[in-house]
């Protein structure tokens, strides 16, 4: 028997699994084996599972709702830890702790369900609030940083909380992206609001959502990020001839308004294909392969370097390459 798997499985006094497909767990249905794979049921069993795999020198991830990330087909050669610590605790003075394996929807159905204005915006995002956090999501005009107050971390050996000031909040960005930090659970401070006004525009996001996005194929959200027009870019971006005139104004332009202008919309290779519906989102059309994405992705990247002169940045994250 693997000597490593031993040593883990008794640190951690839980079973670790062996060689398991990690399409079954990311939102795009892609991703080769986990030479090992834990699922943490709390934050002790995170916890104890990174320090003995650092203890042990095993490679090791962490994975919330897999709904941002492409797992390569060969698939991880370590540790794979999905986390499923899910406590979300509520406070006085309208704070709410959450764990970072907490289910993000949840988190927004419990706190609309008290009235409590603040993530409604965050209705129809998969994943996690540590995954969230991380990548600062954002949608409808929201972002995770912006009620957030102070995240509770381990760096190295050491647990503590670390202020919002310190996070390093940006658009789709935060410290975490840039240092090996994990998250362990998130304080917010809500607002009271109008638990009724809430529901009804959580259920609008929704429909929108529906409306708008290819939700009925495994994807992974929005692949790139939109491109902000500063001063290095905008002399070049300006050039665009048929650019909307808001986009210069709000100095953003999605994404998927470039890929559409390309004719990219519907191109497919293998079984990964640009979603008709919406151009920022690469689906799942049947037994698509990391590397059919991967191909898809370049592709984008290179015509719109080519045409624009831009260089397209992405929003999801590569496991395993
Ligand atoms: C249909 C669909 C719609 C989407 N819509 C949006 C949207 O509107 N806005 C948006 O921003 N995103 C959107 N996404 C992308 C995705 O759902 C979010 O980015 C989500 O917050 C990721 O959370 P997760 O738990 O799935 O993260 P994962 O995919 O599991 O992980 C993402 C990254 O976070 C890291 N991570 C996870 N947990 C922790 C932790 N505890 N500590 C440190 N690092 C951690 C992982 O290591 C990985 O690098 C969408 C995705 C889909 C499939």
């Amino acid at each position: 028997m693997d000597k490593n798997l031993q040593q883990l499985e008794s640190l951690i006094g839980k079973k670790v699994q062996i060689d398991v497909l990690l399409a079954k767990y990311t939102t795009f249905k892609i991703g080769g084996p986990a030479k090992y794979f834990f699922v943490a049921k709390d934050n002790e069993d995170l916890v104890r599972a990174i320090t003995f795999a650092k203890r042990l020198k095993i490679t090791f991830y962490v994975l919330g709702g897999a709904s941002n990330v492409l797992v390569s087909d060969q698939g991880f050669n370590g540790l794979i830890i999905i986390n499923k610590a899910k406590d979300i605790i509520f406070k006085k003075d309208n704070k709410v702790v959450a764990d970072a394996g907490a289910n993000l929807m949840e988190l927004v159905n419990e706190t609309v369900a008290k009235g409590l204005i603040g993530l409604e915006w965050a209705a129809g995002i998969p994943g996690t609030v540590g995954g969230a956090t991380r990548g600062n999501a954002g949608a409808y005009g929201g972002q995770i940083s912006d009620n957030l107050i102070g995240c509770e971390i381990m760096r190295g050996s050491k647990q503590f909380i670390l202020d919002k000031k310190n996070c390093d909040f940006g658009y789709r960005d935060s410290i975490f992206k840039h240092n090996n930090d994990l998250i362990i659970s998130v304080e917010f401070l809500l607002q009271k609001g109008d638990k009724v006004a809430l529901q009804n525009k959580i259920k609008q996001i929704l429909a929108e959502r529906r409306d708008k996005q290819p939700l009925e194929f495994p994807s992974a959200g929005c692949v790139f990020k939109n491109v902000f027009i500063d001063s290095t870019n905008e002399e070049k971006i300006k050039q665009i001839g048929n650019l909307p005139k808001e986009y210069l104004e709000r100095k953003k332009i999605p994404a998927a308004w470039l890929i559409e202008q390309l004719d990219l919309k519907g191109k497919n290779i293998g079984g990964a294909q640009i979603s008709d519906k919406h151009a920022n989102f690469v689906i799942n059309i049947g037994k698509a392969t990391a590397n059919d994405v991967i191909q898809l992705i370049s592709l984008v990247k290179m015509k719109v370097r080519d045409t624009y002169g831009i260089e397209l940045m992405e929003e999801i994250e590569y496991v395993g390459f």
